[in-house]
């Protein structure tokens, strides 16, 4: 049986514009977004850019039922950086015009990209890209 895609789409719980969208490619699935076959893939999309990530086997009945759900919270623990668009103090999920995001620079090497640091609208600060 092959499982089929699944996108969530999470809205700004202020504006209510698309926060992210978060899809999952499950492993036998052909898709050009497949990063390497055999391995299910996770696309994170309309919040800074868009990224692809391989996702473990032991990882992937978990994170497809918080994408059933539209469960920002249960996506963010199973990896934070998954749902960037939410922030755990609040509770809520916001979109990048919400958030404040500042690139934060390598201390050894000056210049260096290294993070983002997101501020949400309420003041919480947390990572929101590696
Ligand atoms: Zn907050
Ligand atoms: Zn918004």
């Amino acid at each position: 049986m092959t499982d089929r895609i699944v996108e969530a789409v999470f809205k700004c719980s202020l504006c209510g514009e698309t926060a992210a969208t978060v899809t999952l490619i499950p492993l036998d699935a052909s898709h050009a977004d497949v990063l390497q076959p055999g391995v299910a893939t996770l696309v994170i999309a309309d919040f800074i850019g868009r990224s692809r990530e391989q996702v473990g086997g032991e990882r992937e009945e978990p994170l497809r039922a918080a994408l059933e759900e539209k469960n920002a919270a249960a996506l963010y623990e199973l990896e934070r950086l998954w749902a960037p668009f939410y922030c755990p103090r609040c509770r809520q999920a916001y979109c990048i015009h919400h958030w404040t995001v500042v690139p934060n620079f390598d201390d050894e090497f000056p210049g260096f990209y290294d993070s983002s640091i997101g501020t949400c609208p309420q003041g919480h600060r947390r990572k929101v890209d590696d």
